[in-house]
């Protein structure tokens, strides 16, 4: 059998469901390969969308099969069949990646009202192990909503196993600040740090309200006093600009090695659109930190400085 794969929200980092639905099409015997509306022929097509506010792919040859359409950008509820869920991914099919991705935990504890974890995935639940997902590789890239709601003895098995193998990780959706303890800051500053790109080292945390700041400066105290002396960067849900510039200015003002992300608030339930476009302005001045650091956000405003090149506005393009 043919099978096609389209990677509705382009090629920018791994979908991590195509690269299971190839593995067990693979395993089958089936030919799998990416869609090409005038070339492919498939018996089978396969259409994944990660998120809400990415166009669809529409431009489908009228004598081709209809799409199995999935993800979070389809259905929020999307889920892969079990056998294919616990699949080791293809790596083959994007070939340019040299790190391993996958999740040590699916779901989370909490129910903040912005999130769609956990309604799609539930409470928190382990699900894998570093090296079974490293392969051998030496950078791996963790997806997991929220690794420290584990159960302690697997937090510390999987950080010391981090650790030991010298792995470079990034857990890319950010850690949970409340969730820092004594001994797991001092198991976070054993291991290696580095994002997929392998360009930056850094712990991820997200300060998205207020009520985050409290956890999110003992969560650097407790870092910094466990002898971790590298970067640590904050996701920032930036849903009313002033407030959010004060957010960041107050945990900048904590400690300097941070880096602040902006986040524009997107209405995930229309059409994933930022609604205020100053979020926008906000994420392009904070995001990238030349920018931030010659002048305050008031400045970047009243300046007029839209035309710099903007670092991303979104999480996502952040991930990896
Ligand atoms: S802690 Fe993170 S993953 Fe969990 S519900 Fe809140 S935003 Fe979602």
């Amino acid at each position: 059998m043919k099978v096609a794969l389209v990677d509705v929200d382009g090629h920018h980092y791994p979908n991590f469901a195509l690269m299971r639905i190839s593995a067990w099409h693979k395993m089958r015997g089936d030919e799998v390969e990416w869609y090409q509306p005038m070339f492919s022929n498939p018996d089978l097509i396969y259409a994944s969308k990660i998120f809400t506010f990415t166009a669809d792919f529409t431009e489908y040859a009228p004598w081709d099969p209809i799409p199995i359409r999935g993800g979070t950008g389809y259905d929020v509820k999307s889920s892969l069949p079990d056998e294919i869920d616990r699949l080791l991914p293809d790596y083959s099919i994007y070939p340019e990646i040299p790190y391993a991705v996958g999740f040590l935990s699916r779901g989370c504890i909490r129910h903040c009202s912005w999130c769609v974890v956990p309604e799609k995935e539930g409470t928190i639940r382990q699900y894998d192990d570093i090296e079974r997902i490293a392969q051998g590789r030496r950078r791996v890239v963790l997806m997991d909503n929220n690794f420290l709601a584990n159960d302690r003895e697997f937090v510390k098995e999987q950080l010391a196993k981090a650790c030991a193998l010298r792995l470079g990780i990034d857990f890319n959706q950010g850690l949970d600040a409340r969730l820092v303890t004594e001994e797991n800051a001092r198991q976070m500053t054993c291991c290696h740090w580095r994002i997929a790109s392998g360009t930056s080292s850094y712990i991820r945390f997200s300060c998205d309200t207020q009520q985050m700041l409290g956890p999110c400066k003992n969560a650097i105290r407790l870092l910094r006093e466990a002898g971790y002396s590298g970067r640590i960067f904050f996701y920032f849900l930036a849903v009313d600009p002033e407030e959010t510039v004060e957010r960041i200015e107050e945990l900048l003002s904590f400690d300097k090695r941070i880096d602040p992300f902006v986040m524009p608030y997107r209405d995930l339930n229309g059409d994933g659109r930022v609604l205020n476009p100053r979020l926008n302005d906000l994420a392009r001045w904070c995001n990238m930190a030349s920018i931030r650091k010659s002048c305050s956000f008031k400045e970047y405003q009243s300046k007029g400085m839209k035309g710099h090149e903007s670092a991303s506005s979104v999480r996502e393009s952040n991930l990896l």
